[in-house]
């Protein structure tokens, strides 16, 4: 094969790596029923006002959209509670992320701070951009260190990011901490807090600095649709950022990277409180479901604010991983993120939850 020049930081590129699907499973291990439980998606599934709102505009799919989202946009401002000016959607908040890395940072002179066994797009961005990364270490049991983030940020730090509640702990930092750490960063450095899940972390009053918005000149909440309005195959996300910094991102931004039918199906979404309010009422009770279970079957689990429990069990986790993966159930393992001793597992139906819990049981106990 023959060799493309590109440049040198991306010959060594480790390719962000999704939780495996049904389908691959299937047919791996011979099975007929999968579940899974390994990429946070909603226990629900699709809200049938979105089925509905996507069939109704299928036929649309020779137009191009409005560019900039204009509808959704108004929309998710009213949600936040924040002026339209300040919110941009985005072809998922991994776009978001991107462009705010590629628009702040300067190749070679900036930097970006966050904390070891996080989400894997921000060093991936990082150093697609080439900037150096300041992965600051966590404390005991995984604690969010927001203090030793203030620290390693100095006068070339584009950016301080916090994903809150966190992945894959589940740990929320409180809106108090957010506050000061937004206060002693410097004065040109954003803080981007990665809010993916918090419409489970409860009660929100206590974790989102979204509601105090207009007092931060800094601050950055990236949301999704991916998670609690359960939209992750349309890729729908949204920042939420201070004016100007809005309106540098849309002059700069290539057209129309959200679609026709995401617009639409985010809508819908929004419109959906039943649906809404059900996920949340599942989630919250699959969650303290997993965590009693999980600590009645030996595990030592993290308090999760967010969809899904991560745990370190009494044995090998990949050897649990496997064992639960060739009988059916997908979780996530979580090698990838440096915490190989840990699995992550959100939640499911009800009955999904049961079965995940019974197969552990058997494993651990047989
Ligand atoms: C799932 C997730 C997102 C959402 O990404 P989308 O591009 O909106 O699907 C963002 N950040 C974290 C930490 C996540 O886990």
């Amino acid at each position: 094969m023959r060799e493309f020049t590109v440049r040198p930081e991306i010959l060594d590129f480790a390719p962000y790596v999704p939780g495996l699907t049904i389908e691959q499973i299937q047919e791996r291990y011979g099975l007929t029923s999968v579940i899974k439980l390994a990429s946070n998606e909603n226990p629900l599934g699709t809200s049938p006002l979105v089925v509905k709102a996507i069939e109704r505009n299928a036929a649309r799919a020779f137009r191009y959209p409005e560019n900039h989202t204009p509808r959704l946009t108004r929309a998710v401002a009213e949600v936040a509670g924040v002026p339209e000016e300040c919110v941009l959607v985005g072809n998922g908040s991994d776009e978001i992320i991107d462009m705010l890395f590629r628009m702040k940072a300067v190749p070679g002179i900036s930097n970006v701070v966050f904390y070891e066994h996080s989400f894997a797009m921000y060093g991936m961005c990082a150093k697609l951009c080439g900037l150096e990364c300041r992965v600051v270490p966590r404390g005991e049991d995984c604690a969010l260190p927001l203090d030793a983030l203030a620290e390693a940020a100095d006068e070339n730090t584009a950016m301080v990011v916090v994903t809150s509640p966190d992945n894959p702990t589940g740990l929320a930092a409180g809106v108090e901490d957010l506050t000061v750490l937004a206060g002693v960063l410097p004065r040109d450095c954003l803080l981007v807090v990665d809010e993916a899940y918090i419409e489970f972390a409860w009660p929100p009053e206590s974790y989102s600095p979204v509601q105090a918005f207009d007092k931060f000149e800094n601050l950055v909440c990236l949301r999704t649709f991916s998670k609690a309005y359960g939209l992750a195959g349309m890729r729908l996300g949204y920042g939420i950022m201070p004016a100007p910094l809005a309106a540098l991102m849309r002059n700069a931004r290539i057209p129309f990277t959200v679609n026709l039918l995401a617009e639409e199906a985010g809508l819908a979404a929004i419109e959906d409180e039943v649906f809404f309010n059900e996920t949340l009422a599942t989630v919250m009770r699959g969650r303290e479901y997993f965590t009693n279970e999980l600590t009645r079957l030996g595990c030592k689990v993290w308090p999760s604010q967010s969809n899904f429990v991560m745990f370190r069990p009494p044995m090998d986790a990949k050897t649990v991983f496997q064992t639960l993966l060739e009988g059916g159930i997908i979780v996530r393992h979580l090698g990838s993120f440096g915490l190989a001793d840990c699995i992550r597992v959100n939640v499911g139906t009800d009955k999904e939850n049961r079965l995940f819990i019974q197969a552990l049981g058997d494993i651990l106990n047989g």
